[in-house]
């Protein structure tokens, strides 16, 4: 039977719930256990997969295929494990599956409520995600207070008292704020969001308090006292050099013993060694490179948080910094590529949808092509170098994306129309298909060209795994025009061009997959490991 560790959050949003999640998760897993997590998200759509990245952040994609909050990303970076599916739902997962079971006549003539059906399919997808585990943690979604968490919040009270349920602890997530004029810390806010917790039922059993400033002994004994937890399960967060000091800290604040003591979980030692050597490069560390990251989401940055993240792992092993210099595609369009990644070492050109920017990107590939600057381009990054190819180098006029020019007289990139999907089944694919869960999505395998940068980058392993999610496909019409004027495809899946490279060029790939969705702190992708490392040798 499942034990589980349930991470509310409190007085206001963003801060840091999920990585609060993660790293309890990571502490447990070095600690030798086998761990699940879970993210509850109290929205109505099914999935994020149809939110703009400025609204929601980046859309995380598990190896089945799934289309998750990022937080899914945080929980594999520290855990370093693969989650599925389960590992993440939402009001508009439950809702949908409650409604299709009543029209099937599956209720049997009852009245259909939040309470018992709607929160009963709640609990029933937590243990879901449970089974298998030692210790599920699950992350719920906002504030305690929101409407919309309502039903969640009673699930968990419930599972208190379920018989198939092996134990539960409460962790919840608040901010200490310290108000400058008086020079003191507060605990009020704290104090109210536990009291609302409480009316719902629920008493947390330790209090992860975020704070600017340290809390002084006597602070955290009376925030205990009034939070009705053991002095022991008051933990400090304080603002980080890296999120992935954070499990370190807790550590030292023993954030194990608690949480062992009442999920009888024994005696807790997680090996944190290697893990600490890594985080003390990130903090510092011997080099430098200059990333040009290229992009269009860049008023949020968490629309690229994976790959962001990639790039520290990478920094870690490599003992580098790797400084990104966010260009802006449009930008590009006014003021030319060199103007704006001269000082870069090597350029990346991010995946996204939509026109907006890719002229600029295109600029972009092309200088990097032409400089002979180590180049990344990354799903809508790669279909652009073969439009750039193509118009620059082929001379084809007008090549183009179909998703950006539906009657370009050369399309680069297509719609395939019988895609065959993970489980087998055939997708139909036009411009009027559904938005959601439409895409290639998920991991597929993509066989290596015998002496390619890419083989090279996976230590000479023919057959890599690595996760999709887009629409278009490159156009393998062209593979001979291009691969005779040097643009060679290097990485095959099925019969689908996956990667390219170009000959003479020091480094260069274009990958129609997302390398970042497996990069964890601990074992870095491998593409991207390599790009960093062309950009460090780069004059
Ligand atoms: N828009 C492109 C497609 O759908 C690329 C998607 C991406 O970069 N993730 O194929």
């Amino acid at each position: 039977m499942t034990k589980y560790i349930f991470v509310t959050g409190g007085v206001l949003s963003s801060l840091g719930k999920g990585i609060t999640a993660a790293s309890v998760g990571t502490l447990l897993k070095h600690s030798g256990k086998n761990v699940g997590m879970l993210k509850i998200d109290p929205y109505i759509n099914v999935d994020p997969g149809t939110m703009s990245p400025l609204e929601h952040g980046e859309v995380f994609v598990t190896k089945d295929g799934a289309e998750t909050d990022l937080d899914i990303g945080n929980y594999e970076r520290f855990l370093g494990s693969s989650y599925l599916k389960s590992s993440n739902f939402t009001t508009g997962q439950v809702y949908s599956s409650v409604i299709e079971r009543e029209r099937a006549g599956g209720y049997l003539g009852q009245t259909i409520q939040v309470v018992p059906h709607i929160v009963g399919e709640i609990v029933s997808r937590i243990k879901l995600a449970g089974e298998d585990h030692d210790i599920l943690v699950v992350e719920l979604g906002g504030t305690v207070g929101d409407i919309e968490g309502l039903p969640f919040m009673e699930a968990i009270r419930q599972m208190k008292h379920d018989e198939e349920v092996a134990g539960t602890f409460f962790i919840h997530v608040t901010l200490i704020p310290y108000i400058k004029a008086a020079g003191e810390l507060k605990s009020k806010p704290t104090q109210h969001s536990v009291q609302e917790l409480r009316r719902i039922g629920i008493t947390p059993q330790m209090i992860i308090a975020r704070s600017e400033n340290a809390l002084p002994k006597t602070f955290k004994k009376k925030l205990a006292m009034s939070c009705d937890v053991t002095p022991d399960s008051v933990i400090e967060a304080l603002d980080a050099a890296t999120i992935y000091d954070i499990p370190v800290t807790f550590l030292r604040q023993n954030i194990l013993k608690p949480i062992a003591k009442e999920l009888e979980l024994g005696e807790l030692n997680p090996d944190m060694e290697k893990w600490d050597t890594l985080v003390k490069k990130i903090v510092q560390p011997k080099e430098k490179t200059i990333v040009g990251f290229v992009g269009k989401y860049l008023e949020l940055k968490e629309a690229y948080k994976s790959l962001t993240e990639s790039l520290i792992h990478c920094g870690a092993h490599l003992d580098a910094r790797v400084e990104i210099t966010w260009v802006d595609s449009e930008e590009i369009e006014e003021k030319g590529a060199e103007a704006l990644l001269a000082d870069c070492d090597s350029v990346l050109v991010a995946g996204g949808f939509g026109s907006r920017g890719v002229e600029g990107k295109i600029q972009a590939i092309q200088y990097a092509r032409e400089h002979k600057v180590p180049y990344l381009g990354i799903c809508l990054g790669m279909q652009l170098t073969l439009v750039e190819y193509a118009r620059n180098v082929l001379g084809l006029e007008g090549a183009n994306s179909i998703e950006f020019d539906e009657n370009t007289p050369h399309p680069m990139i297509y719609l395939i129309d019988n895609f065959l999907d993970q489980s087998g089944d055939t997708q139909l694919r036009t411009h009027k298909s559904p938005m959601g869960g439409t895409l290639r999505l998920g991991e597929y395998p993509c066989d290596t060209k015998e002496g390619s940068l890419l083989r090279e980058a996976y230590h000479g392993e023919k057959t890599i795994y690595e996760r999709h999610r887009h629409r278009y496909e490159a156009n393998p019409t062209y593979r001979e025009a291009l691969e005779k004027a040097g643009m060679i495809v290097t990485g095959e899946s099925n019969g689908l061009i996956e990667t390219v490279e170009i000959k003479g060029h020091p480094w260069f790939l274009g990958v129609q997959f997302h390398p970042e969705f497996t990069s964890r702190l601990q074992t870095p992708n491998p593409s991207i490991l390599a790009f960093v490392k062309a950009s460090l040798s780069a004059e």
